[in-house]
């Protein structure tokens, strides 16, 4: 026997170790597979409106542990306790609104001579999910939820410093009734278990949300068998502020669209563009506001802002912003112990600054200024991300023809939402591949099969 290899689950903002929990390894990772195997053949079996009854259940059973599961994220990930309460019902939501899936996944029926054409929409088998450390349940619930419902099982492997709220939405989707083996939540080390979902051929689809990096590997390890993939990667994007905005609600809101999460957030919004006649009196207006923001104990009612995931991450946000760097002002963060950095805001920046062109999934933000609508789109799209973006201006035509100019998937006017479960999310250029949520999801969780019945005598 091999010894097991333990990870402790680290408290990001007291640095206490909480819990320690055991990795899986290849072997672990096969058999695994092999249960998910299994479980499919059932798994697709079931008649629709049972499914949907097993996942309304399984809604059930997230919204009655909606606390605990928040209590957990707050001791895990730092969120804060409203966050943390969001993530939570939006776990619910997703696998509510999914649950109305097995019944609506309506082929087509399609003229044809010599006798009837339909379509079936078929599950793909084993699905598995790759899941990151910022927003651990949204991201697994994402997947599993519209995989589930399309008649998949699904394996998740959670980031390794994140595992305990995906560990306790496979207790509740047990104890709602899922069978065992439909949905498996296997915590281990990236290189190994989802390595191995790439490479093990029963696991016919790959959803991976994380860093560009590592999504262009998964990517490539996935051609070899034409496995396809989901991929939802980073992001570096833009707050764009027109003279012609509500510049005290931009100004006010900017710092949660950036910093909020600590600024862990594929679509945080970390380069403001502001037009060059106003960019005085916008950041007259947002020192204020960043000051304003409240980073502390991340369980307190009050907090807005907790600590990075980790002591490694902090020194890499830390990177981009050396003692040379413009730092225009600063909000304010704990001493002692925890993964702390403050809200930081540089300006003047160079475009070529790699603060400017980096993800830095941290509470950093970058301001620049820009001449005109297209000075300002140029410098939106000047980077390989494309994840999501705020446009603020009072003018209409303008707001559609920034929104229509911008190359990225998600864009808000004059708010910064990128997620509705309604509604679909995903990336343009290296920031994705496929979208999620909303009516699209379905789509990456099940392919088209053709059948014709010919009526020749
Ligand atoms: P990452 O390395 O891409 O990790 C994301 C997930 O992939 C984790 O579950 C990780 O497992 C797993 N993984 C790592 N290497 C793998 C491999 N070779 N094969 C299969 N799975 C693998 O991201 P990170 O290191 O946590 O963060 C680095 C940077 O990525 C961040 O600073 C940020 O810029 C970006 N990021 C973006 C998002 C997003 O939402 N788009 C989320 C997280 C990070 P382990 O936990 O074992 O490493
Ligand atoms: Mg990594």
């Amino acid at each position: 026997m091999t010894e097991p290899d333990l990870f402790e689950v680290v408290n990001p903002a007291t640095e206490e170790v909480i819990t320690t929990v055991e990795l899986a390894g290849p072997a672990e990772t096969d058999a695994a597979v092999a249960r998910a195997r299994a479980a499919f053949d059932t798994w697709r079996r079931v008649a629709p409106a049972d499914r949907a009854r097993l996942l309304r259940a399984f809604a059930a059973a997230v919204d009655a542990d909606r606390e605990h599961l928040a209590a957990l994220e707050v001791a895990n990930a730092g969120h804060t306790i409203g966050n943390a309460r969001w993530e939570a019902g939006n776990a619910r939501d997703v696998i509510e609104y999914y649950a109305a899936a097995p019944e609506r996944l309506f082929g087509r029926q399609i003229p044809v001579a010599g006798g009837l054409d339909v379509t079936f929409q078929e599950p793909i088998g084993v699905v598995g999910v790759i899941v990151p450390w910022n927003f651990p349940m949204p991201i697994a619930a994402w997947a599993l939820a519209p995989a589930l419902a399309a008649g998949n099982t699904v394996i998740v492997k959670p980031a390794e410093l994140t595992p305990l709220t995906a560990l306790r939405l496979a207790e509740l989707a047990l104890a709602a009734g899922i069978p065992e083996g439909v949905l498996q939540v296997l915590p281990g080390r990236g290189p190994v278990v989802g390595q191995r979902f790439v490479t093990h051929p029963d696991v016919r689809k790959v959803v991976f949300t994380g860093s560009t990096r590592v999504g262009k590997e998964i990517m490539a390890g996935c051609a070899a068998q034409v496995k396809p993939v989901t991929l939802e990667l980073g992001g570096k994007s833009a707050n764009i502020v027109f003279a012609d905005a509500d510049l005290a609600k931009a100004a006010a809101t900017a710092p949660y669209a950036v910093f909020d999460n600590a600024g862990q957030d594929c679509c945080a919004r970390s380069r403001i563009l502001v037009e060059a006649s106003v960019f005085d009196d916008f950041m007259a207006l947002l020192e204020p506001a960043v000051r304003g923001v409240r980073v502390g104990d991340p369980s307190d009612e009050k907090t807005e802002m907790g600590p990075l995931i980790s002591a490694a991450h902090r020194e890499r946000v830390s990177s981009y912003v050396p003692d040379t760097s413009a730092v225009a002002f600063r909000g304010s963060a704990p001493d002692g112990p925890g993964f702390w950095y403050p809200p930081t805001v540089l300006a003047p920046v160079r475009h070529d600054d790699r603060a400017f062109t980096e993800e830095i999934f941290g509470p950093v933000v970058a301001v620049v200024p820009f001449r005109d609508e297209q000075d300002a789109l140029r410098i939106a799209n000047a980077t390989e991300y494309g994840l999501s973006g705020s446009i603020w201006t009072r003018d209409l035509g303008r707001a559609l023809r920034v929104s229509r100019g911008v190359e990225a998937g998600n864009l808000s006017v004059n708010s910064h939402s990128s997620v509705r479960y309604t509604t679909p999310f995903g990336g343009f250029k290296q920031s994705g591949l496929g979208r999620e949520l909303g009516p699209d999801a379905l789509d990456a969780f099940t392919q088209t099969k053709n059948v014709f019945i010919s009526t020749e005598e």
